[in-house]
């Protein structure tokens, strides 16, 4: 209610937009393009054709959207990463918490912008060998401990994805909300860390039917943990820990309506509870209420730490050019806009 509304200003949460190219697919089925990114900021989503009328149009229409950057077509895996993370990596370092996650319908390019190819490595790659550079640079190298983990939320169940097997259960303890036996990789350079993401998002749960695509309910969280050792100002040897989780959610479609008032409604139909209880927290956040509904949700509870509060979060919304997709485009520029 309104007795949690605080009159200071919410968290601010950096949002970036990437648009992907057109499929083979889509191409096939004559689709046409129905969005534009321009000056890497702007973005203008269109139903119509008229290549002409493009811009006129859709400032009449109400129909454009400008993010903290916006990624066209023809961006890079590393420009992605530079603009959206790089910082957050450097945070890492001096022990503060931060969160990078994909956002969108499913085929729209969260699995590439997060996990990537062996060819053309994502986020999360780029991230970790960008951190053991930074690493490297400093003259106390010896010191940093780096451990990865790899985890899904499917149907509010918790499984390892770099060690199969029976589901996880979440525990509170010092640290936190920890997933009990999770597996802590530690890792000693970038050549590994691939193929070990590449196997572990094999792991995720697919639908009986489509047994080689991913569940589109499925979220897959990768937590980087950096611990090292700082003296503080008596030249006593402290302990700090800083964790960057990226994260790969599950497809936005079904999620359409994130209001708390039809949450239970939506449950009935089965709608991700842990993406509309992300989407309350990221609302509460916004809006700087005091109270952010972190219980709700597996995913939510398990980034208790790593959202709000002085952690860095970033939303990469991804979206397709395709005019078949053109709803799902409008859903996710419009959520992606409440959030900036
Ligand atoms: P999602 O994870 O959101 O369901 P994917 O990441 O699997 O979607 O993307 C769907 C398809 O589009 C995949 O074949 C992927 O390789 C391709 N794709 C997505 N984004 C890009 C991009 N920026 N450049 C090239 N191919 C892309
Ligand atoms: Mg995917």
């Amino acid at each position: 209610g309104n007795s949690e509304k605080t009159s200071k200003i919410g968290s601010r949460i950096l949002v970036f937009v990437r648009l992907r190219p057109m499929s083979k697919k889509e191409k096939e089925a004559g689709s046409r393009s129905c969005v534009r990114v321009v000056n890497r900021r702007d973005v203008y989503l269109t139903e119509f054709a008229n290549e002409n009328d493009y811009l006129r149009l859709n400032r009449l229409r109400g129909r454009h959207f400008t993010f903290d950057a916006s990624f066209p077509d023809s961006a890079t895996q590393q420009e992605v990463y530079s603009t959206t993370t790089s910082e957050l990596v450097e945070a890492v370092l001096q022990g503060r918490n931060g969160s990078v996650f994909c956002y969108g319908a499913t085929g729209a390019g969260k699995t590439y912008t997060m996990l990537g190819t062996v060819e053309n490595p994502g986020v999360m790659v780029l991230a970790i060998k960008d951190l053991f550079s930074k690493i490297r640079h400093r003259s106390c190298d010896g010191n940093h401990v780096v451990q990865l983990s790899y985890l899904e939320v499917y149907n509010e169940t918790v499984r390892d994805l770099l060690s199969p097997g029976r589901p996880l259960v979440l525990r509170e303890d010092k640290q936190g909300i920890v997933a009990a036996g999770l597996t802590q990789y530690r890792a000693y350079s970038t050549d590994e860390v691939m193929a070990l993401l590449q196997q572990g998002n094999q792991n995720r749960t697919t639908e009986p039917t489509r047994a080689n695509e991913t569940s589109s309910r499925s979220h897959a969280i990768l937590q980087v943990a950096v611990e090292y050792r700082v003296r503080d100002a008596a030249m006593n040897i402290i302990n700090r820990v800083g964790k960057l989780s990226l994260i790969d959610l599950a497809g936005s479609e079904r999620a359409l309506a994130t209001d708390q008032r039809t949450l239970r409604s939506l449950e009935g139909a089965n709608i991700n509870r842990s993406l509309l209880a992300l989407s309350s927290c990221i609302n509460a956040l916004v809006e700087g209420k005091k109270h952010i509904p972190y219980r709700n949700s597996k995913l939510t509870q398990l980034l208790k730490d790593s959202l709000g509060g002085t952690c860095n979060t970033v939303m990469i919304a991804n979206i397709s050019p395709s005019n078949i997709s053109f709803g799902e485009t409008q859903n996710t520029l419009h959520w992606a806009d409440r959030t900036k």
